[in-house]
């Protein structure tokens, strides 16, 4: 069987954007696939410096992922930062892996362009090691698991790119003795949603315009109805598709309920107000449940730390053999 991989980022509290664009597509592609989640822990400790709030987080982040249904039964999820596999595996990437194809990573590239752009001396400054080897981690996450698919953005394409290359130098090297299977990304062309936040642009953490998937319920009816919406009167008609409000709406109501309100926007009559109201709604009846489990799982003495344990235990079965495969090959046993 093909295994697919998915890292999850524990950079921050999952929004609605998340839900709809990448946690609910790539739970509903893992029913049908051998599938092992990770939460890249050690990757976000590059941009979270606050150990409070890392910690916090990585429960965050993996509550929301179960709470959203995914099965721990079915599918192994676990911590990058329980995998010590991973990180000797990076080391002995290192080893095949040029600084030239570093050099020309997008993130890298565009916090130099950020610096020259600044007209800074330095076109290095702020930019760390981990940032820099970003690829170089992400392709041991992949490798060391021996995965065939990874479902990714297209902006993580490169990403793929370079695990895959990195893959073929070693393959070419010790492929007498062991070769990695070569990934590949799976891209979710075209239908790929992208929410707008509360401002109106991408909803986005670094934007911090965002509707937090499991606020309490009074607050998230408080911050629907907070959206920025024009001044046209009740009565008057509207247009649908220049609404926040109408566009967050599309992902959360039902397809003839939808076209029914769509109608009577266009027809005048009904107000900002009325759908905000159907906004919180929609939302609130398909987050609810899902609430109730990510609450329950964020106590502290929750299964949820069991679970991540166990999913070590499984991850680490795999990474083991594949990593002491490579020592053998290169001739560190
Ligand atoms: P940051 O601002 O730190 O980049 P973010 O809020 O944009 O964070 P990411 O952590 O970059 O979110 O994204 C995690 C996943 O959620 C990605 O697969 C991304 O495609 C998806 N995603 C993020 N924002 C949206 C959005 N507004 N609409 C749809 N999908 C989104």
């Amino acid at each position: 069987t093909k295994t697919f991989l998915t890292g999850i980022q524990t950079s921050g509290e999952p929004h609605i954007g998340n839900y709809v664009g990448a946690i609910k597509p790539a739970l509903a592609a893992a029913e049908s696939s051998d599938t092992l989640y990770f939460l890249a822990d050690y990757h976000s400790l590059n941009t979270v410096k606050d150990p409070d709030r890392l910690r916090h987080n990585i429960r965050s982040v993996a509550a929301t992922w179960l709470a959203c249904g995914l099965d721990p039964d079915r599918t192994v999820i676990y911590r990058q930062s329980s995998v010590p596999e991973v990180f000797e595996l990076s080391v002995i990437l290192s080893s095949v892996t040029g600084k030239g194809l570093m050099n020309r990573a997008h993130a890298y590239k565009a916090a130099r362009d950020r610096n020259a752009e600044a007209g800074s001396a330095d076109l290095d400054a702020g930019v760390n090691m981990g940032l820099f080897n970003y690829p170089l981690l992400m392709a041991a996450d992949i490798l060391v698991m021996e995965t065939d698919y990874v479902p990714v953005g297209r902006d993580q394409a490169q990403h793929l790119e370079y695990a895959a290359d990195i893959a073929g130098s070693f393959n070419h090297l010790y492929g007498a003795s062991y070769s990695f299977p070569i990934p590949q990304g799976v891209y979710n062309e075209g239908d790929a949603a992208v929410l707008p936040g509360t401002d109106g642009r991408k909803m986005s953490k670094s934007y911090d315009n965002t509707i937090p998937l499991f606020l309490p319920e009074n607050r998230l009816r408080k911050l629907v109805r907070r959206i920025p919406t024009d001044s046209t009167p009740v009565e008057e008609p509207k247009n649908p598709d220049s609404s926040v409000v109408f566009q967050l709406l599309t992902h959360f109501e039902e397809p003839a309920r939808l076209a029914e309100t769509r109608k009577r926007l266009e027809a005048g009559g009904m107000g900002w107000g009325e759908l905000k109201d159907q906004l919180f709604e929609a939302i609130n009846t398909e987050v609810a449940p899902m609430r109730v489990r990510y609450e329950r799982l964020m106590e502290p003495d929750s299964e949820l730390d069991g679970i991540l344990a166990a999913g070590a235990v499984r991850a680490r079965e795999r990474s083991r053999r594949v990593l002491a495969k490579v020592r053998r090959a290169v001739g560190i046993d």
